[in-house]
């Protein structure tokens, strides 16, 4: 056996952004283990922190102060992010199953995915009441239950279903915000009533008695009903039922109890407990399967009831991380020790708090500000990252390998053949598309199906060929994601010519690696494009897939166009007065310069994927039937390039309103850092067509006319006359962004072709 560094050869897979899994991805961070892959799948990109959440629905901390940002962070820990949703495990196969994402590979797996509240076992609690978890969706609905109190006249009563400490704090934290809200309305705070409901005669049943008396004086004070020995067993629309028979008319009903285990995991044949907990050993490995990890509120372990509390989730990550390192480096396993006393910083809501440490107990403002300290240094070590490299990793981390591995990897870090010779192995690559499912058209007569040297389409009577490629580097750590958008940017300018997409060839090259990791990243990668490929009813025909230093995928598309549609949309179809329609915001090149210097939130990425997803194909006969002469689709010559290439052959001259161009979230803020694309200083170049620049130099957009798209929307020039109407059928189309951004003037006497008006 030889230790080999270098490419990747082994995947660890996190399945949820969980307290633990945060810790994983910065341990990883700080000592790196070579030849290992981190990827984490979670369906939150900002991921909560338990801690400072009752502080967030008190009003004492802003959104982004109490959600971790998981994108940046594994940015920052070298990991793969993939936003989705995990619905099963395969471990025959040792994948796991998304929700959109093809099954993903591990060789060591590890799931930190909290509980899901039970409500299926009361009826009518599903449909009326508000579960606290997930917490993102329970983030949407007190907001608007802030909004429906804030504008509801009268009385509003508030049920919270569950009195541990989760229960208690949410209700003092709501009941805090609230009043407070009636109050600057000038309204009455007594209009809120508060019921808290315990099915044990106690609330805080796992703190010592001075804890629960001091939150039972504070309860009483703040007017809250408690109702003990009280289980809920009915919900219905406006009310709720106990097993007393209690009834209470309530306006909202949030459920801070009976959590369970995801329902997916029972499919998976880990050993659970009755709650659907996942039992593992003093490993943190599951007790069913020693690849597979986990952690958190999500894991039972025989003989030691652990409490649900983030502080458990929390201190599992540093021995989880080691585990982890050590399960695929060949080495023992260390022990988690949960400690048998646990410290609990309790909040009233009102910037007060109570230590609850086995039988100690204080309380005072002075706790709050201390949990406040503690909660706050948590939180930065998770989202500051300068100056933070982690240390070379050590030779002794490096992963064993034997036979047909070892020489593969061998293979991998040697000089490489060129030419021919850099061509990915026909079997791997057989391997890797027969995953692969592209669509099948009846004018391809050659195609994948009965490959041959080349692919031959038939191009049907009365339809002419519209040919185009492109290619790039992979620009996010998500081959899948990056094959569709690489696939939806080649068809950006087939679509913008009016035709319909026929065929596509890809072009890819992959690092080297061991052939299962490589096969995976070709069957990811293109399982995104044909994915996008086959919704855009085109075929892939073939293609040629090459090793290089980086992940990179372009197509050669073909598209049909009627012959008599010939025309009727070019560069060069600009009309003085027509209005200029765009259908996607911008702001992808500064937005991915800045990821990249982790000074991107993560939520404007995700936001900035979803745009770059979405097809133009929708919108042009939208623009057609609207009566479009001009069009083209944005891409890297940024808005103000692709405008003068229009301008030019049509020669017009045109209006750009600043104000009125379509943003990506988070977009104005970067270029305002001046954090920009490489391709940026090339573009600049053409502020030489600006009429104004000086007076528009300010404008928070101005630096976006020259950003870099991928997979940009479409620009099109539209008889004025018919420019509303396109634009409410686009956005009924499914493009809520697009807008008109200026208009088209007959051509001046000024060299200068475009005016801002800013
Ligand atoms: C109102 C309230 C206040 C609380 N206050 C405190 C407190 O002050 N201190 C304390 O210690 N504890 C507190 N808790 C308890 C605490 O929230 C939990 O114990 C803690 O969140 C558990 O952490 P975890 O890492 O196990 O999972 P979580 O924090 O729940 O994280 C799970 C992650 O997995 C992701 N995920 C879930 N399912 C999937 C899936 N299928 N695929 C992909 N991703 C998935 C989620 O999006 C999430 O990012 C509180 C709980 C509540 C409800």
């Amino acid at each position: 056996m030889q230790a080999i560094t270098g490419p990747v050869l082994r995947d660890i897979v996190l399945i949820g952004g969980g307290h633990s899994h945060v810790g994983v991805l910065r341990m990883f961070a700080m000592r790196p283990l070579p030849g290992v892959r981190l990827t984490v799948i979670c369906t939150d990109t900002d991921t909560p922190y338990s801690g400072m959440l009752p502080g967030y629905i008190a009003g004492h901390y802003g959104f982004d102060e109490v959600h971790i940002d998981l994108r940046r962070l594994a940015w920052f820990a070298g990991a793969r992010y993939y936003r989705d949703e995990v619905t099963g495990i395969d471990r025959a196969a040792r994948k796991v199953i998304c929700r959109r994402h093809p099954p993903v590979s591990y060789d060591a797996l590890s799931i930190n995915i909290g509980s899901t509240p039970q409500l299926g076992q009361v009826p009518g609690a599903s449909e009326h009441a508000v579960p606290v978890k997930p917490i993102r969706r329970f983030n949407e609905r007190w907001l608007a239950l802030f909004e429906r109190v804030r504008s509801h006249a009268g009385t509003t009563t508030i049920a919270v279903v569950g009195a541990g400490a989760g229960g208690v704090e949410l209700t003092l934290a709501m009941q805090y915000r609230l009043r407070r809200a009636l109050v600057e309305r000038g309204r009455n705070p007594d209009e809120l009533r508060f019921h808290l409901f315990s099915a044990d005669e106690q609330i805080l049943p796992t703190h010592n008695a001075r804890v629960r008396r001091a939150f039972q004086g504070v309860l009483v004070k703040r007017g809250v009903t408690v109702h003990r020995r009280a289980e809920v067993i009915r919900v219905a629309a406006g009310g709720l039922q106990t097993r007393s028979g209690e009834a209470l008319e309530a306006d909202e009903i949030v459920w801070v109890t009976q959590a369970g285990g995801a329902p997916w995991l029972a499919e998976t044949g880990l050993a659970l407990d009755e709650q659907g907990f996942i039992r593992v050993n003093e490993s943190l490995q599951s007790e069913t399967d020693p690849l597979i990890f986990a952690a958190g509120d999500c894991v039972a372990m025989r003989g030691r009831p652990l409490e649900k509390a983030g502080v458990f989730a929390v201190r599992m990550g540093r021995p989880l991380a080691e585990n982890l390192r050590r399960s695929v480096t060949g080495q023992a396993l260390v022990s988690y020790r949960p400690q048998s006393r646990w410290l609990a910083l309790i909040s009233t809501g009102d910037r007060h708090a109570v230590v609850s440490r086995g039988a100690l107990y204080a309380r005072g403002d002075w706790v709050w500000r201390w949990k406040d300290w503690i909660d706050r240094r948590f939180m930065r070590k998770l989202s500051e990252f300068e100056g933070m490299p982690g240390p070379p990793p050590g030779a002794s981390d490096a992963v064993p390998l034997a036979g047909e591995e070892q020489a593969q990897a061998i293979s991998a870090v040697a000089m490489r053949c060129g030419g021919c010779g850099a061509k990915v192995g026909a079997t791997v690559l057989s391997r890797a598309l027969a995953g692969v499912k592209p669509i099948e058209r009846d004018d391809v007569l050659i195609g994948l199906h009965a490959p041959d040297d080349a692919a031959v389409m038939r191009v049907p009577r009365g339809m002419a060929l519209v040919h185009s490629v492109d290619f790039f580097r992979a620009f996010i750590d998500d081959p899948w994601l990056f094959g569709r958008i690489a696939a939806n940017h080649a068809l950006g300018d087939i679509f913008a010519m009016g035709a319909e997409a026929q065929s596509a060839t890809a072009i890819a090259t992959v690092p080297p690696g061991l052939e299962t990791k490589v096969e995976d990243t070709v069957f990811q990668m293109m399982s995104g494009a044909v994915s996008v490929l086959n919704e855009a009813g085109c075929a892939l025909v073939g293609g040629h897939t090459g090793e290089g230093s980086e992940l990179a995928l372009g197509f050669a598309v073909n598209g049909l166009i009627d012959e008599r549609l010939i025309g009727v949309m070019t560069k060069g179809g600009m009309r003085p007065g027509d209005a200029l329609i765009l259908t996607k915001p911008i702001g992808t090149g500064t937005l991915f310069a800045a990821h990249t210097r982790l000074k991107a939130r993560g939520r404007w990425i995700d936001a900035a994927l979803e745009s770059m997803q979405l097809s133009n194909r929708a919108a042009v006969p939208c623009l057609l039937a609207h009566g479009a002469t001009a069009c083209t689709d944005l891409t890297g010559f940024g808005l103000l390039g692709h405008l003068v290439e229009m301008t030019r052959p049509s020669a017009v001259d045109a209006e750009l309103e600043l104000d009125a161009l379509p943003l990506l979230e988070g977009a104005a803020e970067t270029a305002a850092a001046g954090i920009l694309s490489s391709l940026q200083p090339a573009n600049v170049r053409l502020r030489r067509a600006l009429r104004n620049q000086e007076e528009a130099l300010k404008h928070p957009a101005y630096p976006l006319l020259f950003d870099p798209q991928t997979a940009g929307g479409l620009l099109a020039s539209v008889p004025a006359a018919a420019a509303e109407s396109c634009l409410v059928e686009l956005r009924k189309l499914g493009y809520p962004r697009a807008v008109r951004i200026g208009r088209v003037l007959a051509q001046g006497d000024a060299l200068e072709p475009i005016t801002l008006i800013a």
